[in-house]
């Protein structure tokens, strides 16, 4: 697939409103972690996977640089750039490297695991590895832990630019739910989408719904999906398993960077099953989020991930068959969940002197 590490137009906005990284965060900075990243360490940050050895490698190679630069590796600005001399010499580094990579894929692979390598180095010992808010503003103990119906998964496939952001709200669902129920998979890191796209095989195709608005085949939604007392599928007939979980994917990205990372998916999609009609699904009852509020042009309809996720599990709420399924419940606990964030972050920017309210040309849509 053809991709740019280029930002898009877009994004550049939705970037410039995120929290700087403090001065102060560095490679090995705070107490915890520090050196190369252990299994353990990239497990702490929200997922199940092994390390995947391209992140391993990217963070290997800056520490070494650090170590013959004889100079601190510092992380600040928007999404945790380095910073100071050091900058010069990896920007030529990885420039250099870029260019040996012949395809596009290899390319992207690099992109993504570098965006996620600096990512790591700049948030260790400054963000809770749990909920991604700087120590200080922890959200951890509030948020109540709820289990999600057996019969479904969520899948959060997120864009590396997304990855330990404070006001990615994708996170929330794993905080909520667990790392297995609601699953990240991280886009261009091939061990994620490996067990992804594993677990699509396993439990057939007509388990599984991208949560997008696709506009060139007859839109499909919630309704559409079929219950035959035990699980959910997208047509009765196919030979899914019925001891798998329906899958839900959920795009975690900018709205711009949510286009390449449905590209990405239909891609494989029809590599896998030879099919150019990828299932999405779009939720009927959309509300602009209250994240909306401090968030830039969010990843999806006008709505933040975690409100996505909650607005699907109200609609299957209104389902008459599914009615002991406590949906209503859990779509309680994602909301609760969004208030709680909301909250942490609107206490630090009033604490720290920012706005708490958007420009009004971004309200405009807000309910
Ligand atoms: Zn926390």
């Amino acid at each position: 697939m053809a991709f740019s590490a280029e930002p898009a137009p877009g994004e550049e906005k939705a970037e410039s409103e995120e929290e700087p990284f403090p001065a102060t965060a560095a490679a090995g900075g705070g107490a915890g972690d520090a050196g190369e990243l252990s299994h353990e360490e990239w497990r702490r940050w929200g997922t199940s996977s092994p390390l995947p050895g391209a992140v391993a490698a990217v963070v290997r190679e800056l520490l070494e640089m650090e170590a013959a630069a004889g100079e601190k590796m510092r992380f600040g600005g928007v999404g945790s750039k380095l910073k100071g001399d050091f900058k010069d010499v990896e920007d030529k580094k990885h420039r250099a490297v870029y260019e040996t990579l012949a395809d596009s894929d290899q390319k992207l692979q690099y992109f993504s695991a570098r965006q996620i390598g600096c990512r790591l180095l700049g948030s260790r010992g400054y963000l809770c590895q749990k909920c991604w808010l700087p120590a200080e503003d922890c959200m951890c103990a509030n948020v109540f832990p709820c289990n999600l119906w057996r019969g479904m998964k969520f899948w959060l496939y997120m864009h590396p630019k997304d990855f330990l952001r404070q006001n990615n709200t994708g996170k929330l669902l794993w905080q909520v739910f667990g790392i297995q129920a609601a699953q990240l998979c991280l886009f261009g890191i091939q061990e994620h989408e490996d067990i992804m796209w594993d677990a699509f095989q396993r439990s057939g195709k007509g388990k599984i719904s991208f949560l997008y608005p696709n506009k060139s085949t007859i839109p499909k939604s919630v309704k559409d999906l079929k219950f035959d007392g035990l699980s959910l599928s997208s047509d009765l007939h196919d030979m899914s398993s019925q001891d798998e979980p329906f899958n839900f994917i959920l795009l975690d990205g900018t709205w711009s960077n949510s286009a390449a990372l449905y590209r990405r998916l239909k891609e494989r999609w029809t590599a896998i099953w030879g099919d150019e009609d990828i299932p999405c699904i779009s939720l009927s009852t959309l509300s602009a989020s209250v994240m909306h509020k401090l968030r830039p042009q969010p990843a999806w309809d006008r709505t933040c991930t975690a409100a996505a996720a909650a607005g699907l599990l109200w609609e299957l709420n209104l389902r008459p068959e599914l009615s002991t399924l406590e949906f209503e419940k859990q779509a309680e606990a994602v909301e609760c969940s969004l208030d709680i964030l909301l909250d942490a972050l609107t206490t630090r920017r009033v604490r720290l002197g920012r706005s708490i309210t958007r420009k009004q040309r971004h309200n405009r849509n807000c309910i």
